[in-house]
């Protein structure tokens, strides 16, 4: 008979322990999916042949009936769905920060009317980044003051699509960089999950994406944010340049390695350091690495799942 704790020492506590679960952004396979119908449900059904991935990032899918067949094939397989509106936002030039408040009313009305799609879409959370409202850093406390009061008109409508005994639906934000490169409202860590707390989390299911690289250009590490575990949902291993010299600087989804500042080894690194932390929290943590892809999608699912084998892998 095998000793379940012995095979639990041997592999270091991480398979029956790790929160960590493996997930694929399909945005980033083919960042053009959002305009090429049947891509996404093409690129989710190719990466789960490549990889045991259990949790997906999706932009919203246009076409009602592709959107409903993901939807299916997302509950099938019991995958947990993180249902970004960040790019549909982005394409329209919306912000829930905006100091306009014509645009911010129309940011919040098509996240509203998008959040049913969310939900035919097999969405666990509707997701969101902070978006620009401000003009210089002065302005961007008022920003953030604005943000917090579209979330909680999203959050509400949220509450209002998930009836009784329908699955888990929550609100999913994630703190952009501030100062350098895409200047999003929010934020630093410390105010990012103030603005969780003021909108009732963790008992809202009002969460944080902790991503490496809006972290690192901000000046912070996964420690400035996971130490409030309880209010993360999810991690997303982005690299970064941080070389204002260097024409990759910015947050634009480079390749684990140089010229950024993580190579998988640092990842794998991360992931060791805030493995306890959040296996206390109890939740499964889906992980990401958020990599851009400019070539072929094919190689950039096994670039990904061989990424994974070394980042996530029992150890
Ligand atoms: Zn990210």
């Amino acid at each position: 008979m095998i000793d379940s704790r012995m095979v639990s020492a041997e592999n270091h506590g991480s398979v029956a322990t790790s929160p960590f679960v493996p997930g694929i952004m399909l945005s980033q396979t083919v960042p053009t999916i959002r305009d090429t119908p049947g891509a996404s449900i093409k690129t989710l059904l190719k990466a789960l042949k490549t990889f045991p991935y259990r949790a997906v990032h999706a932009l919203d899918i246009v076409d009602p009936i592709e959107r409903a067949e993901f939807g299916a094939i997302v509950r099938e397989r019991g995958l947990w769905l993180d249902f970004c509106v960040s790019r549909a936002l982005g394409n329209d030039k919306l912000s829930p920060a905006s100091a306009d408040p014509s645009n911010r009313r129309r940011a919040v009305d098509m996240v509203c009317e998008m959040i049913v799609r969310g939900v035919g879409q097999g969405a666990r959370y509707v997701s969101l980044s902070s978006g620009t409202g401000h003009r210089d850093a002065r302005d961007r406390p008022d920003a953030i003051g604005r943000l917090a009061e579209s979330l909680a008109k999203i959050y509400a409508t949220i509450r209002a699509a998930a009836t009784p005994g329908s699955p888990e639906l929550g609100l999913l934000i994630e703190p952009m960089d501030v100062e350098l490169d895409k200047r999003g409202t929010l934020g630093y860590a410390p105010e990012a999950i103030e603005l969780v707390r003021a909108l009732g989390a963790p008992d809202a299911d009002v969460r944080l994406i902790c991503d490496t690289a809006h972290l690192s250009l901000n000046g912070e590490t996964p420690d400035s944010i996971v130490h409030a575990a309880e209010l993360v949902a999810t991690v997303h291993l982005c690299n970064c340049c941080v070389d204002p010299g260097n024409e990759l600087f910015g947050d634009k989804h480079i390749r684990p390695g140089d010229p950024g500042v993580f190579d998988l080894e640092a990842f794998r690194r991360i992931i060791d350091g805030i493995e306890p932390v959040f296996a206390q929290s109890g939740s499964v943590i889906p992980v990401f690495i958020e990599y851009r892809n400019h070539g072929d999608p094919d190689e950039h699912l096994s670039y990904l799942a061989e990424s994974f084998a070394r980042v996530l892998v029992p150890r």
